[in-house]
């Protein structure tokens, strides 16, 4: 073998060996580390290396197979048509070669295609049975996927039933996402928990769907378009038919597809689509373009990862390069510090970006960020831009490799940095900036929920000494004088602000605990920990070893609420709050409720339920002192009714017995 031989097959090599581990990381772990377009690159390359030299090429390359594999913790599902990928271009150019293509394939036949947005998430099949959702799996290595049934059902637009003479054995394909704010939302309560932050909805998304508590999934808003549709029986015309018929079964499809006659409305559809994609909810990477003929699909025919019928068109992430001027360091409401960049302002996607997140100072070491360095800074669908990479070529000589901090840049206590945890902290409670980062988390909308005190105001009133702390929120009532005198204050919003601190004192306990920002204390914890302790008395008066006997709560929650109530200051707040009218303890009127509504009740469990199995709900009527019978009888006090109820349910109203909903059920739980 020639010299340039052996580079070439070393290169290939190489390539396929980056490309494998890539995949491990993206479809296994969730947690890929480079970005989609250069590994589209990677891959394009290595196709081009394997099409120049055959006699390199292998059945086993990863241009020849669907990436991902099934995760061996779910049971395996053999898909019946493989679910393929799809090939991808980033110009048009390859758009028009695409058409050509497809010309040449169908001669002289006359030919439409739809066009789609490409959500960014992953495929999942769902499978129908005499009308019944029967089954649900990931696209996994095209061939076999999981079965991740009970996770979809999570996701409440999935039909678990449809009411058609036609359409009873049929397979619906699609796309399971997450929204861009439940993704923020998600990623907030990970950082008030102090777990690792998700990259991206995508990752998200795929990470929850693999979750074998399918409880922890509910606890992540999934959602789904469907974009196939296939059956055993009937015939179908094409693609366009196709996503009109899942509209009237009822399935969640999305609006912004649309049958145009040539490549050119195709150009049209990408560059309407790109203009609205950053106000589009939810994450999308480019847009599919699919023949819409089934005939003429078949005809085009599949590569082994591919349909020859379809590509996606992908938009390159917005991506600009810019200065870093200085790294400062941002001090969260419980002291998480993360390092920003402070850049030259540049024009990316329609906003001037001055600020981009280093995440944290692994983070900069990984990529070796220095203060003056040429960067290149990307904003995806994503809101928060990000620092992709440095631009080496470009560093001035004389930079220095950036040292993280000791000290916090705000109140200059020593930063402390939990062993299992990739941030440090500033410990410091009544370091200014945490006041004010825990002021703006207590008025959340999440929280306490007062409008009319955003960021500056806050830091105003903090300037002016009208506030030190949250407690002082609800003193302001009696500086309405003072407040009056502000510049920007109107009698009106001062009126509007004084009235959302009143409404505010009726949240219930759970949300007071969440507002007053106790280290690892997201939303959902703090409704266990109120719902479970009842009170902040027992709170306080309670161990460690107690908060980790609850279910779901971990030695790191217990050590911070321990942490938090053993601070003198703590005690303080919380007199301040009370004595101000704040609810501390969980409303008698809601614990009468759980006790009246199951105390001594006989419940009957009919239809199929998709929250919870029959067991769950038996449990948790049981817990709460109720009993389950198996037959509808005049002594009966609830049917709870799922999907499909039959004779029980007649007989439920037949007698004049209540009915309830899973939804129902789940109020009364929750009450
Ligand atoms: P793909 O995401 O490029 O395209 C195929 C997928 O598109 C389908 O499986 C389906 O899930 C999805 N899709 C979304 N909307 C659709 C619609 N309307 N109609 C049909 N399908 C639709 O291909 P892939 O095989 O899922 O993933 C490969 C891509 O993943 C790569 O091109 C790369 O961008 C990314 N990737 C990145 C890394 C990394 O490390 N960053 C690693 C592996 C893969």
């Amino acid at each position: 073998m020639t010299e340039n031989k052996k580079d070439i097959q070393l290169k290939i090599e190489q390539l396929r060996d980056r490309i494998f581990e890539a995949d491990y990381k993206y479809y296994v772990l969730a947690e890929p580390d480079i970005e989609d377009y250069d590994y589209d690159i990677m891959l394009k390359e290595l196709e081009t290396l394997e099409k120049n030299y055959p006699e390199f090429d292998s059945d086993f390359s990863p241009t020849k197979r669907v990436s991902g594999k099934p995760v061996n913790k779910f049971n395996t599902v053999t898909h019946s048509v493989p679910m393929l990928s799809l090939s991808n271009s980033y110009n048009f150019d390859d758009l028009k070669d695409f058409d050509l293509r497809i010309k040449n394939i169908l001669v002289d036949e006359k030919f439409e295609y739809v066009c789609e947005l490409k959500f960014d998430g992953l495929a999942v099949s769902l499978r129908y049975e005499n009308g019944k959702l029967i089954r649900g799996a990931t696209r996994g290595d095209g061939v076999t996927g999981d079965d991740v049934t009970q996770n979809l059902k999570t996701i409440k637009s999935i039909p678990l039933s449809v009411k058609s003479n036609e359409f009873k054995n049929f397979e619906v394909r699609g796309e399971v996402f997450i929204r861009k704010d439940d993704f923020e939302k998600i990623n907030r309560e990970q950082e008030i928990r102090g777990e690792k932050l998700f990259a991206n909805p995508r990752n998200t998304a795929a990470g929850t769907l693999k979750l074998k508590d399918s409880k922890e999934v509910t606890a992540r808003p999934l959602n789904i378009f469907v974009y196939y549709l296939n059956t055993d029986n009937l015939k179908l015309t094409n693609h366009f038919e196709n996503l009109k018929i899942l509209e009237k079964l009822k399935f969640p499809v999305n609006k912004y597809y649309r049958k145009v006659s040539g490549i050119d409305d195709v150009k049209k559809y990408i560059d309407e689509i790109e203009e609205k994609r950053d106000t589009l909810p939810y994450e999308i990477d480019g847009v599919v373009v699919k023949v819409n003929s089934l005939i003429q699909q078949e005809i085009a025919g599949y590569t082994a990862k591919s349909p020859r019928w379809a590509i996606a068109y992908k938009y390159k992430a917005k991506q600009k390069s810019t200065i870093i001027r200085s790294i400062t360091l941002q001090v969260g409401r419980v002291g998480t510090i993360t390092p920003v960049a402070e850049l030259e302002p540049v024009n990316l996607a329609g906003s001037t970006i001055s600020r981009a997140t280093l995440h944290n100072f692994d983070e900069i070491k990984r990529k070796d960020v220095r203060e003056g360095d040429t960067v290149i800074i990307e904003k995806g669908g994503d809101v928060i831009p990000k620092v992709v990479e440095v631009i080496l070529d470009k560093r001035k000589p004389g930079t220095k490799e950036f040292q993280p901090a000791s000290k916090c840049p705000v109140c200059n206590s020593i930063l402390e940095k939990p062993e299992d945890e990739v941030n440090y902290y500033c410990v410091n409670y009544f370091c200014p900036a945490q006041i004010q980062g825990r002021i703006e988390h207590f008025v959340g909308r999440d929280a306490m929920d007062i409008r009319g005190l955003g960021e500056s105001i806050i830091q105003v009133l903090i300037n002016k000494e009208f506030i030190k702390d949250y407690t002082d929120i609800f003193l302001l009532k009696e500086k309405k004088e003072e407040l009056l005198k502000i510049e920007r204050f109107g009698k009106k919003s001062i009126d509007n602000l004084l009235q959302s601190i009143e409404i505010s004192k009726e949240k219930p306990f759970e949300k007071v605990l969440f507002a007053i920002g106790i280290r690892h204390i997201g939303e959902k914890t703090a409704k266990i920990i109120a719902k479970h302790f009842k009170s902040i008395e027992s709170i306080i008066s309670s161990e460690k070893k107690d908060f980790i006997n609850v279910h779901e709560i971990g030695p790191k929650i217990a050590s911070g609420i321990r942490n938090f109530f053993s601070e003198p200051e703590s005690k303080i707040l919380i007199s301040k709050l009370k004595s101000s009218g704040l609810k501390f303890e969980i409303d008698k009127s809601s614990e009468t409720l759980i006790k009246d509504s199951f105390k001594g009740k006989s419940f009957v469990l009919t239809g199929t339920l998709s929250k919870y199995t029959r067991t769950e709900a038996a449990d948790l009527i049981e817990k709460y002192g109720g009993r389950t019978s198996s037959s509808v009888s005049k002594k009966t006090d609830f049917v709870l009714a799922g999907e499909d109820a039959g004779s029980k349910l007649e007989k439920a109203k037949s007698l004049g017995i209540k009915i309830i909903s899973e939804d129902d059920f789940e109020a009364m739980v929750r009450a």
